[in-house]
């Protein structure tokens, strides 16, 4: 199905607008189409698309319980503002508990091991259970984010996952991201205006310098992939 599914949609969707391209997806696949937010700018963007123009997509979070408390300030505001239901994946409390027994609250700074496996209890276990039963999952990917997402497409099949992804904001620059919202007045985290640009757990984020990497502010006592197991468990 996959191949002639995306072929279809970049066939169809080429000369559409975002949410026109949107609004096309949640119609070709009623009920199945799920869109992830952490909250950070692009997200923001794309939650901002959905909820103003009534598109029919369900958006869901992943609630790691480390997250800082600037994300749930802007969680609360973005239901506040579009009063949109966002649902909430927690990971499996039993696999946590187990986790902290066995390797205490902060293992994820002690091995790269240690951080991936928390990250799948945490995020890889309960994405799969959000994205269960659906067939489109859209992102907030851009590709000048990082090296990795250099080769991303709009519209591409996660064999990981067996779902169609899609990309709306793959070209998109920062500036663009960070106009839109201004524009749509679109609740944003706080912590952007302290240096944070990719926002993920508190205890594996911190600011970046301007002449930083966009995601070196992530798990950045490691030297390398900047990625938690959602957009690349293929390479972990
Ligand atoms: Fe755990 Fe850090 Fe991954 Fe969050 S980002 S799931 S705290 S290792």
């Amino acid at each position: 199905m996959n191949a002639s599914s995306i072929e279809l949609l970049v066939t169809k969707t080429k000369d559409f607008s975002l949410e026109e391209t949107l609004a096309f997806v949640a119609k070709e696949y009623p009920g199945e189409v799920v869109f992830s937010t952490s909250f950070g700018q692009e997200d923001q963007v794309i939650t901002d698309f959905i909820a103003r123009n009534n598109i029919d997509i369900t958006i869901f979070t992943l609630d790691t319980g480390r997250l800082f408390q600037e994300t749930y300030d802007v969680f609360h505001r973005t239901l506040k503002k579009y009063k949109k239901p966002i649902e909430v994946y927690f990971p499996e409390a039993a696999a946590v508990e187990n986790l902290l027994k066995q390797k205490g609250p902060n293992s994820f700074y002690d091995s790269v091991e240690n951080r991936k496996e928390c990250c799948f209890i945490r995020k890889v276990v309960p994405l799969r259970k959000a994205l269960s039963g659906n067939k489109v999952w859209i992102t907030g990917l851009r590709a000048e984010q990082s090296e990795n997402r250099q080769d991303l497409n709009l519209f591409e099949y996660d064999a990981n996952f067996e779902i169609i992804k899609f990309n709306p904001l793959l070209k998109w620059t920062l500036q663009e991201v960070e106009d839109h919202l201004k524009e749509y007045s679109v609740p944003q985290n706080a912590l952007h205006k302290q240096g944070f640009v990719s926002i993920g757990c508190a205890p594996c984020t911190r600011a970046i310098l301007p002449d930083e990497d966009i995601r070196a502010g992530r798990w950045w006592w490691e030297s390398s992939h900047k990625e938690c197991g959602l957009h690349s468990a293929k390479k972990e």
